[in-house]
């Protein structure tokens, strides 16, 4: 954690403020202990371009599982190409193989939390040692969850300061930056997937159906563990 920043502070400061100016304010107070995961999502993609553009000192990372769509990493190496960065692959310890021998094939349809722990969350955890803040690209209006978030807020999950540069952004904000800046984005956004993960639990939502319906269709699973929203003392997964 932080030592020089008062989190409640500098939420407050910085609530309403551009995008930009906030992963300044990041950059100029935590890097070179300032992390990006990106998971390649449009918001993702926003941000990338921000910290490019702004040449910003911010490390990137995102975590691959292996079973990423080919049009995932597709955009991962249009968005080096284009911006000049590196985003560093985060993988697990095990591949798909080795975890089908330990845990059965396809985890993914028996038992999702598992997989996750083991493909997401874990190598998070261990990606984000030595860093003091990472910065995420979630939004307010994507889930009851998090309309809860602030711009800058203690990760207790991780131990963390979390950042939250787009939390006042809304969907039509983010496509409106994509378009204006023509930032490299997904290609299956264009096919019905709103919300894109790994290949075997993500499949493409009808017109008007909820942004996330697409994941874990069939399941209670709404979230991947990744990030706990604290609404006044009450917790909430909300990755
Ligand atoms: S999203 Fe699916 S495949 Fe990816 S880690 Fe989670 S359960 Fe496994």
């Amino acid at each position: 954690m932080s030592a020089v920043i008062d989190i409640q502070t500098a939420s407050r400061d910085l609530e309403g403020e551009d995008a930009v100016e906030i992963l300044k304010w990041a950059s100029r107070h935590i890097a070179p202990k300032l992390t990006f995961a990106t998971g390649f999502g449009a918001e993702g993609c926003v941000i990338i371009d921000l910290i490019a553009r702004h040449d910003l000192p911010i490390d990137l990372f995102t975590l691959d599982t292996g079973v990423l769509f080919p049009e995932t990493y597709a955009l991962w190496q249009r968005l080096e190409t284009r911006y000049g960065v590196k985003i560093r692959a985060v993988r697990p310890s095990q591949s798909i193989d080795e975890q089908a021998r330990s845990h059965g094939a396809a985890l993914w349809d028996r038992d999702p939390d598992t997989c996750c722990e083991l493909r997401k969350v874990k190598p998070l955890r261990q990606a984000l040692e030595g860093f003091e803040a990472w910065i995420t690209a979630i939004r307010r209006d994507q889930t009851k969850e998090r309309a809860f978030a602030r711009v800058v807020e203690h990760d207790r999950k991780f131990g963390l300061v979390k950042i939250n540069p787009l939390v006042t952004w809304t969907h039509d904000d983010v496509w409106a930056h994509v378009y204006a800046n023509d930032v490299p984005y997904n290609t299956l956004h264009d096919e019905g997937f709103p919300s894109i993960g790994c290949q075997p639990c993500t499949v493409a939502v009808a017109p008007g159906e909820d942004a996330r319906a697409g994941r874990w269709r069939g399941s209670a699973k709404k979230e991947c563990g990744l990030h706990v929203i604290q609404p006044s003392h009450k917790e909430t997964d909300a990755a």
